[in-house]
């Protein structure tokens, strides 16, 4: 295996402006996209959840069965589990990336999946920008291909940019200097998780509804995980594809994959108009 860490801090996407400093420096600004590269994994994968189940289902230990599964035993035995809901089988594999190239804004979301998830974001505090000539920043797509938009978008980064090179030479802390830093500015992580909390990840984020950036992380997330674990992840998607199910109702109508994957509409929302009782007497 190539290694994953290699290159990675090499692709700064493209650069759509400059902040002139005085003194003559000058800032590039760089709008990048998302990267997320699997960097370690347990190995086999789909075996060891379909070890994980047939322990369950074996009179003996595990530790006397015959190894390795072999690969149509582990295939049954995950699409046995999986499609049942005992998905603490796929639990024990643990699946870490390094992803850069999002926003702020997409970090935000992406730390809101809490359980069997473990982070570690670059810090503001302790990074000092003003020691590089470049920002990076994520521009959505809807306002990178318009010029006079794009002006508009690069305004505030521009005068952030400014302003926090100049308190970084008045000597005040970059981690006071870096509330100047917007939605936009790039981050990035190391994410861990295991395979059931990736599961319902890409469920939620997957989903033509999800908004754009992180659903484009999902997708790059959910490649990599296909190519490791095929038995587990071909299980990965939005419930369209994976239960014949869109729970977005009126939202959904508008989705085109609703049409392509013939699901149907549920509206998880609770109505209103219904009346609810209490089962106390
Ligand atoms: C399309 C979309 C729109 C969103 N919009 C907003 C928004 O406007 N504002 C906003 O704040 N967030 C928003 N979110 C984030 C969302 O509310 C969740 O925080 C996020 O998707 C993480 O999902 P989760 O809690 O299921 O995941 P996890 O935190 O990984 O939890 C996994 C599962 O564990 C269980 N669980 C976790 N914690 C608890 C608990 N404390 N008690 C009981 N059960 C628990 C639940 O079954 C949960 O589904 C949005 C998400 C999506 C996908």
């Amino acid at each position: 295996m190539t290694d994953p860490l290699a290159g990675l801090g090499t692709m700064r996407g493209r650069a759509v402006g400059s902040v002139p400093l005085p003194g003559g420096r000058e800032i590039t600004i760089y709008a990048v996209r998302p990267v997320a590269a699997l960097l370690a994994y347990v190995p086999d994968a789909d075996r060891l959840a379909a070890t994980a189940a047939r322990q369950c289902y074996t009179a003996g230990s595990i530790l006397d069965l015959p190894q390795p599964l072999p690969p149509k035993t582990t295939a049954r035995l995950v699409d046995k589990v999986v499609s049942a809901g005992h998905t603490s089988c796929i639990e024990h594999n643990q699946f870490v990336f390094g992803v850069r190239g999002i926003s702020r804004s997409c970090s935000h979301q992406l730390v809101r999946h809490r359980v069997g998830w473990s982070y570690e974001q670059q810090s503001q505090r302790y990074v000092d920008f003003a020691t590089q000539d470049f920002v990076e920043i994520v521009v959505p797509p809807t306002i990178l291909r318009i010029p006079p938009m794009l002006e508009a978008f690069l305004e505030p980064i521009r005068a952030a940019v400014r302003a926090y090179f100049l308190l970084r030479d008045e000597r005040v802390h970059q981690e006071d200097a870096r509330y100047l830093f917007n939605n936009a500015f790039e981050t990035k992580l190391i994410v861990s998780a295991n395979a059931r909390a990736l599961l319902h990840f890409l469920e939620l984020r997957t989903c033509n509804l999800a908004q754009w950036e992180i659903r484009w992380l999902a997708h790059l997330m959910r490649a990599e995980l296909v190519r490791v674990a095929p038995e587990i992840f071909k299980f990965a998607g939005p419930t369209c594809m994976t239960q014949g199910i869109c729970w977005e109702g009126a939202r959904g109508a508008k989705c085109p994959r609703l049409a392509a994957t013939g699901a149907e509409l549920r509206d998880r929302t609770p109505s209103t108009t219904v009346q609810r009782t209490s089962p106390v007497p």
